[in-house]
C-alpha cells in the first residue's frame, strides 16, 4: 500500500506516518515525488489496513498496490526514473547507446574499439571482464586485469563503463572500477548478487533471464531497490523458445509492457538475442521503434579473431551503419543530442 501525503505535509508528519508504518511491524519506504512525498508499505503479507494511516495529519489518501512488485512499480512512482551516468541520462525521453566487444581482450583491443564506437555517439563501454560462458574450458575473461583496461578506456575516451559481476565479491571490484554493474541473464535470479547489487553505490544494468517472465525480471529488479538502490536499468535480451534461427527471441513486446508496469528505463541487447551479426541491424531498428530507452550493442574490429560472441559482434562499420538507420526513428531531440554525440 502507498500512503500518500498532501503537498502541504511537513517534514514530521511524514516522520509520524513512518512511525505509524513501522509501530505496525511493516518497513516503510519515503518516496519524495515532484509534487507530494509517498511513503511504500513493505513487508506485508496480505492486505493492509488503511486505518491507522488515513488520519494522521498531512495524509490525502491510501492506494492499494496490486502488483508483487511495488517500488519498482508504477502505481508507487509515476514519473519515469532517470538513471544518471555522470553526465549521461538513462531513461524518460533520453536514448543512450552502449556498445563494445563482448570481453576485454587485451587494451589495444578495448581502446580501438573504444574509440570507434565514441565516434559513432555511443556514451557508454560494454566488456566483460568476467564472462559467465557455458563451457569451463572457453575463455572466462581477463578478471581484475580487463577492469583496469576498462578504466583505462574512460580515461582516454570519456565513455562510462558498463561490465558484468557474476558474484558478491566480483561487484566489490567492478564497484571501485566501473561505472554501472551488470547484472547478467544467467544471474537475474542471484539473489545474494541482486542483494549486493542494491546496496551499491552506482546503478545497475539489470538483463532479463533467458526464461524469466516479465514479472521474475520485475521482482529481480525489486531485490535491488529494496536494498535502497533505484537506479536500476533494465535490459531485455532475448529469451529461449524453440526457433532456432536466431541464438534467442527479441521479446519486442516487453518494452511496451515494462514501460507501463515500471518506472525504471528499459532497453535492449539486440546482439545476445539474434546471436547473429545479420539480424542485429534491424532488430535494434525495431527496439528504437517499439520505445526501448538506448540500445547495447557487440561490436568488434576483428570478430573473426573475438574471444566471444564473435558472430553476433557487428564490425565498426556496421555500427556506424546501425546509428544510420536509426536516428530516422528516434524523436527529434533525441536525434539532435544523438548527432551531437557523434559530432563530438
Ligand atoms: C553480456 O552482455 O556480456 C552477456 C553475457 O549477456 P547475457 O547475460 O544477456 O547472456
Ligand atoms: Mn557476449
Amino acid at each position: 500500500m502507498l500512503v500518500v501525503m498532501s503537498s502541504y505535509a511537513t517534514a514530521e508528519e511524514i516522520a509520524q506516518v513512518v512511525t505509524a508504518i513501522e509501530r505496525e511491524g511493516y518497513v516503510a519506504r519515503v518516496i519524495k515525488g515532484g509534487e507530494r512525498t509517498a511513503i511504500g508499505i513493505l513487508q506485508n503479507r496480505g492486505p493492509v489496513d488503511p486505518a491507522p494511516f488515513l488520519l494522521l495529519p498531512g495524509v490525502k489518501e491510501t492506494i492499494p498496490v496490486s502488483k508483487p512488485y511495488k517500488l519498482v512499480s508504477r502505481e508507487l512512482e509515476l514519473t519515469d526514473t532517470i538513471v544518471q551516468v555522470g553526465d549521461v541520462a538513462v531513461g524518460g525521453d533520453h536514448f543512450v547507446l552502449i556498445a563494445g566487444p563482448c570481453a576485454v581482450e587485451s587494451e589495444e583491443q578495448a581502446l580501438t574499439i573504444a574509440h570507434s564506437v565514441r565516434s559513432q555517439g555511443a556514451r557508454i563501454f560494454r566488456g566483460g571482464a568476467y564472462k559467465p560462458r557455458t563451457s569451463p574450458y572457453s575463455f572466462q575473461g581477463l578478471g581484475e586485469e580487463g577492469l583496469k583496461i576498462l578504466a583505462k578506456v574512460r580515461e582516454e575516451t570519456g565513455l562510462y563503463i558498463v561490465t558484468e559481476a557474476m558474484d558478491h565479491e566480483q561487484c566489490n571490484l567492478v564497484e571501485e572500477y566501473a561505472d554501472i554493474i551488470q547484472i547478467g541473464a544467467r544471474s537475474m535470479q542471484n539473489f545474494t548478487l541482486l542483494n549486493r547489487a542494491g546496496k551499491a553505490q552506482i546503478p545497475v544494468l539489470l538483463k532479463r533471464g533467458m526464461a524469466a517472465t516479465i514479472q521474475e525480471w520485475l521482482m529481480a529488479a525489486e531485490y535491488i531497490m529494496s536494498q535502497g538502490n533505484s537506479n536500476v536499468i533494465l535490459c531485455e535480451r532475448g529469451v529461449r523458445t524453440f526457433a532456432d534461427h536466431s541464438r534467442n527471441t527479441l521479446d519486442l513486446s516487453a518494452i511496451p509492457v515494462v514501460k507501463k508496469e515500471s518506472h525504471l528505463p528499459v532497453i535492449v541487447d539486440p546482439s545476445h538475442a539474434c546471436g547473429r551479426r545479420d539480424q542485429v541491424i534491424p532488430m535494434s531498428r525495431a527496439s528504437v521503434a517499439a520505445g526501448a530507452h538506448g540500445l547495447m550493442v557487440e561490436v568488434h574490429h576483428e570478430p573473426a579473431r573475438a574471444l566471444s560472441d564473435g558472430l553476433q559482434s557487428l564490425f565498426p562499420n556496421e555500427f556506424a551503419q546501425m546509428v544510420n538507420e536509426i536516428l530516422p526513428i528516434l524523436t527529434e531531440e533525441q536525434r539532435a543530442k544523438l548527432q551531437q554525440d557523434r559530432s563530438g
